[in-house]
């Protein structure tokens, strides 16, 4: 039985002032949730985020890092520092990072590598474009993007690795996959880690994410291959993300 995972994705927003109000409202829910909850947030408010949630359940990550571990890389943030201010979780490939900066399947398994060294979980993000789900190419593409990882880092990684399938057309879209087509995707996720290794497909977290909300997130969460929810919008309200985590 996988225990259901919530994972918000803050993405580019936040306030000390913001920070400080979401996360005492996380914080006041929390008892009263099951499912395991982690916040992905801006690497500033990392610290402050770190402070208010020790001595609770709710767990931290951040959303991207850089594969070197220091160095002439101005503007960029390794494993080791994520790690020092007290995160466990680290978004890798998410969409964003995939179209907006170019980031390929093999940087992106290079950086699911630096992560696992560095004892940081990967919240390793997979999806498909409109156009590609259109002409029928969703499996050649989630497949592809799974196996670059499977390749790099080895099956036996993947029991420190979760997955979010996140298909990029409704990601921030407010358009939301249907339980059966989110399903259906994350069934074929499984069953492609099942080629490799069943024990370890079995039970690997694979997440759903795309306009996850209060009032759809039950019924996808109750989908068999969906262990929980990467959250983006919904994430920046801590009534709308506790919802969420209660409906696993
Ligand atoms: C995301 O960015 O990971 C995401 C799922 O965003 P949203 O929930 O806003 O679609």
């Amino acid at each position: 039985m996988r225990q259901t995972i919530v994972a918000g994705n803050w993405k580019m927003n936040g306030s000390k002032e913001m920070v400080n109000t979401l996360i005492l409202g996380i914080l006041q829910g929390m008892p009263y949730i099951e499912s395991q909850v982690i916040v992905c947030v801006p690497y500033p408010y990392l610290s402050q985020v770190e402070s208010l949630t020790t001595h609770s359940q709710l767990q931290v990550g951040a959303q991207n890092l850089n594969a070197n571990p220091f160095g002439a890389f101005t503007g960029e943030v390794s494993a080791n520092m994520i790690k020092d201010f007290g995160a466990k979780y680290v978004i890798i490939g998410h969409s964003e990072r995939r179209t907006l900066y170019g980031e390929s399947d093999t940087i992106i398994a290079e950086k699911v590598k630096i992560a696992l060294e560095n004892d940081l979980t990967p919240l390793f993000c997979i999806g498909e474009l409109l156009e590609e789900r259109k002409t029928g190419k969703t499996e050649t593409v989630v497949a592809r993007q799974v196996n670059a990882v499977i390749d790099k880092v080895g099956i036996e990684s993947f029991k420190n690795i979760i997955i979010a399938y996140e298909p990029v057309w409704a990601i921030g879209t407010g358009v939301t996959a249907t339980p059966q087509q989110a399903q259906t995707t994350h069934a074929y996720i499984r069953s492609l880690l099942a080629q490799n290794d069943v024990n370890i497909a079995q039970s690997v977290h694979i997440l759903y994410g795309g306009s996850m909300n209060p009032n759809n997130a039950k019924e996808l969460i109750a989908c068999e291959d969906i262990d929980g929810g990467l959250i983006g919008g919904a994430s920046l309200k801590s009534d709308d993300f506790l919802s969420i985590c209660k409906a696993g």
